[in-house]
């Protein structure tokens, strides 16, 4: 039985993202050759629409760029992610990298100019608290080495 790791869809081509587009990773897809691939997208699962204004994170809350407080969205999608994480026992995931959602290790700085901070998405922390092993789309060469 294949490993089975939680993606998210963005990454899979799923059009998922804020803007109503997708940040299709071919190097993501092929995984789908050694794991079962279970496509998250915790922004969805919160309920919050496609297309969607751009959210960051700035003082541990998240903000839309016309400054309403989505933390609790955020928070319910991450929530049903780690729900999903725990009944497939995923042991890792491959989050999009920057995302407040799925971002792992940097995120915007909450000022929607373009710069990255040290720090985790919603989702990504939630998951790591688990013990679920985050890995970014630029890392899929490390966990193929450490899962397949
Ligand atoms: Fe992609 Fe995650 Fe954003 Fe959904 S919440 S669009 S899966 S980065």
């Amino acid at each position: 039985m294949k490993t089975k790791i939680l993606v998210s869809a963005c990454l899979l081509g799923e059009n998922c993202k804020y803007s109503g587009g997708n940040n299709k990773n071919d190097e993501v897809i092929a995984l789908a050759d050694s794991f079962e691939l279970i496509p998250v997208c915790p922004e969805c699962f919160g309920g919050l629409t496609i297309p969607r204004l751009p959210s960051e994170i700035k003082g541990g809350r998240v903000y839309a760029k016309d400054g309403e407080d989505v933390t609790d969205a955020f928070m319910s999608g991450a929530e049903q992610t780690l729900y999903i994480a725990k009944e497939t026992n995923a042991p890792c995931a491959v989050l999009k990298e920057n995302s407040p959602s799925c971002g792992f290790g940097k995120i915007y700085d909450g000022t929607f100019s373009g710069n990255k901070i040290d720090g985790n998405g919603i989702t990504a922390q939630l998951l790591f608290n688990n013990e679920i092993q985050i890995f970014g789309e630029s890392q899929i060469k490390k966990l193929r080495y450490l899962y397949e």
